[in-house]
């Protein structure tokens, strides 16, 4: 088992070295699962803000003008560090988070290394210009960076920002959440043994309304990237404001999932309900409204009813479902499972009681309410637990008139006959993201929402082009 405690967690890594803070604090970091207290960390200050921020803008001064090769190079040495280090950044994530370690190598840890390795080798598309009429345009990288992430998936959030603003040649401040900074530890100590030059990434944890809002209206950064709830993202809009940077926003969802008459029912209401499960309900792209053609909508319910129950709960080798990642979170949940019964939908299974025999933990029941109308607020709020809303619909006009009645639009799904079925339904659903018959997620394309869900996209060649500035160079015609 890998010892995360001897992380350097009460230091901050700017300028290329582990510091101490400057008049900031230290916090626990909980384990879900046992409620103890798994190691502190420091939260750093105003001051430890402004010295990261002048690191990286001396930094940036050489970095922007290296070679894409060598970003490449170091990129690659960062994907190899983080496969030599998969167990620490999985232990990282699973322990602070719950997720069960099984999964956490896949969900959270996968990915983000295939990631890295994929925006290494688009680095040299900074390099490329295009030609229009008497023109060149050359990409230029944005400049000073700060990112700041959420909990729920913190290694994705990580690498969806560091990984494409290195490509790019940019400089980087990045703030974790208060409740999972360990990863971004074993991933600065990655990022140090790789050789990435001083000053080009920093790391200073701390509190969203501190160090989150100094880096959000800092007069030296040039962009902000925020992950986390639309409330959050809309005060760090507003504070970036007056500097005119640029700011880019992944935020919440209530996202729709719509079978429709001629799909298989028991694949599509099993998939449906695994999506909400996973990760215990925290993922901001889960389908948590279930749109069932009326005249299937009890044989549905039943399905997800079993698959409720099924599932395992723990963070052992064979569970599926971990704890809620904070006290706090799983009161939010609980909260809403009672307002849920209040507003009067139908109860199928789970409930806000603990599940047996998992007194200690945050943990909750998986949790099926049926006869939910699109008005109540477990259909319109985004809970972020594991909780499926399941609305029954008339006919397909009526179905994606209620999926699109949200104030989010970042993900949906569609399971038909087949893909090509679901494709004039796609069509119509105002989202970012459309998962087609059980199809996975994809870090080649660009992830993001519309409306309350965001503004930007990360992954793909899109993600990489937020950390672009274009210049367009008119030559004598
Ligand atoms: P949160 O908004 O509370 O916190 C996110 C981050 O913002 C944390 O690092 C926090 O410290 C910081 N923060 C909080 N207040 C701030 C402020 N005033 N100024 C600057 N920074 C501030 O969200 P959370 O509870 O950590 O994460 C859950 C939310 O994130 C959910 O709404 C979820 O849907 C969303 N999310 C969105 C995506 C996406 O890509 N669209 C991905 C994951 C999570």
């Amino acid at each position: 088992m890998t010892d995360l405690k001897a992380l350097p967690t009460q230091k901050l890594y700017i300028n290329g070295e582990w510091r101490d803070s400057e008049g900031g604090s230290l916090h626990p970091v909980i384990n879900p699962a046992t409620e103890e207290t798994l190691c502190e960390v420091i939260q750093g200050s105003m001051e430890d803000v402004d010295d990261a921020v002048a690191a990286a803008k001396a930094a940036f001064k050489e970095w922007r003008h290296s070679r894409a090769a060598k970003r490449q190079a170091l990129m690659h040495a960062i994907a190899d560090g983080m496969e030599a280090r998969k167990q620490d950044l999985v232990a990282a994530v699973s322990e602070a988070l719950g997720c069960p370690a099984h999964i956490a190598e896949w969900l959270h840890v996968d990915g983000p290394i295939y990631s890295m390795r994929y925006y290494a080798d688009r680095a040299a598309l900074m390099e490329e210009t295009e030609k229009a009429a008497h023109s060149v345009v050359m990409k230029d990288p944005v400049g000073v960076c700060g990112f700041i992430t959420p909990w729920n998936y913190p290694l994705h959030q990580f690498v969806g920002k560091v990984a494409p603003a290195l490509a790019a040649g940019c400089a980087m401040i990045q703030k974790p959440s208060e409740m999972t900074p360990l990863q971004d530890y074993v991933m600065a100590e990655i990022i140090d043994a790789a050789g990435v030059p001083a000053g080009v990434f920093n790391l200073v944890p701390g509190a969203g309304p501190i160090v989150g809002a100094a880096l959000s209206s800092h007069v030296d950064i040039d962009m902000v990237s925020f992950t986390g709830s639309t409330r959050a993202g809309i005060e760090v809009a507003k504070s970036a404001a007056p500097t005119v940077k640029r700011v880019t926003q992944e935020l919440g969802g209530k996202s729709p999932f719509i079978i429709t008459p001629d799909a298989d029912l028991e694949a599509a209401v099993r998939w449906g309900c695994e999506d909400v499960f996973i990760n215990t309900g925290q993922t901001c792209t889960a389908l948590t409204r279930m749109l069932v053609p009326a005249e299937r909508y009890e044989e549905a319910v039943a399905i997800a009813k079993q698959v409720a129950e099924e599932v395992a709960i723990g963070t052992g080798e064979n569970a599926f479902m971990g704890p809620l990642s904070s006290s706090r979170q799983r009161e939010i949940v609980r909260g809403y499972i009672d307002k849920g019964i209040a507003e009067g939908a139908r109860l199928v299974t789970g409930g806000s009681e603990a599940p047996e025999g998992l007194a200690q933990g945050f943990y909750v029941k998986p949790t099926v309410f049926a006869d939910v109308n699109n008005d109540m607020a477990i259909a319109r709020e985004e809970i972020f637990g594991p909780v499926t809303c399941m609305i029954p619909y008339k006919d397909m006009d009526e179905a994606i008139a209620i999926a699109n009645d949200s104030e989010y639009g970042l993900s949906s799904g569609v399971w038909a006959k087949d893909a090509e079925a679901a494709m004039p339904v796609v069509r119509r659903l105002e989202a970012g993201l459309c998962f087609v018959n059980g199809g996975e997620f994809n870090y080649d394309a660009p992830f993001g929402g519309v409306k309350r869900s965001g503004n930007g996209r990360e992954f793909g060649n899109a993600g990489l082009d937020e950390f672009i500035e274009l210049k367009s160079v008119q030559l004598p015609a």
